[in-house]
């Protein structure tokens, strides 16, 4: 299989920037990386990373993935995404986004809404924080799920 790299709404040569800004030493281990998860939009975890990867470096162990991860994440590179009670899921895209998480499988899908920078606006004005950020997840079923759940009547089980 070979890794398709997509990059939404950056260009190459952006990313080549930001590579270059982050003074990160690009290995042909965290490209792979980094073209793995640019080319799919599922949030994996590490496993599924460490399975895409392989198929061009047959050799790389779980512990570089992770490590690499952990590195890329920290250089802005990559997003790490915590979720309560799953798995840390990785996102190629690193523009503000929100998420929907299926709460029956876990899927994690973009959440195709645009981020309220009013949020911030709003809680500046009554708290004492800087405010650099914030994250939302919306949670519920997803289509495959919704559509499972329903006993051939029509009735939720
Ligand atoms: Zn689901
Ligand atoms: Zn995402």
């Amino acid at each position: 299989m070979r890794i398709a790299s997509k990059v939404a709404n950056e260009g190459q040569a952006v990313v080549a920037e930001l590579i270059a800004s982050t003074e990160l030493r690009m290995t042909r281990q965290r490209r792979a990386i980094m073209d793995a998860l640019e080319g799919v939009d599922t949030h994996p975890g590490a496993d599924e990373i460490h399975e895409m990867v392989r198929q061009e470096m047959p050799r790389i162990s779980l512990g570089t993935i992770y490590r690499n991860l952990d590195v890329l994440a920290e250089h802005g590179l990559i997003r790490k995404l915590e979720f309560a009670g799953s798995q840390r899921r990785f996102d190629g895209k690193r523009h503000d986004h929100y998420h929907l998480r299926c709460t029956r499988c876990d899927k994690i899908e973009d959440a195709p809404v645009e981020p309220r920078g009013d949020i911030e606006e709003d809680l500046r004005k009554i708290s004492d924080y800087d405010i650099v950020g914030h994250r939302l997840e919306f949670i519920g079923l997803c289509p495959k799920c919704k559509q499972n759940g329903k006993s051939s009547n029509g009735a939720e089980i």
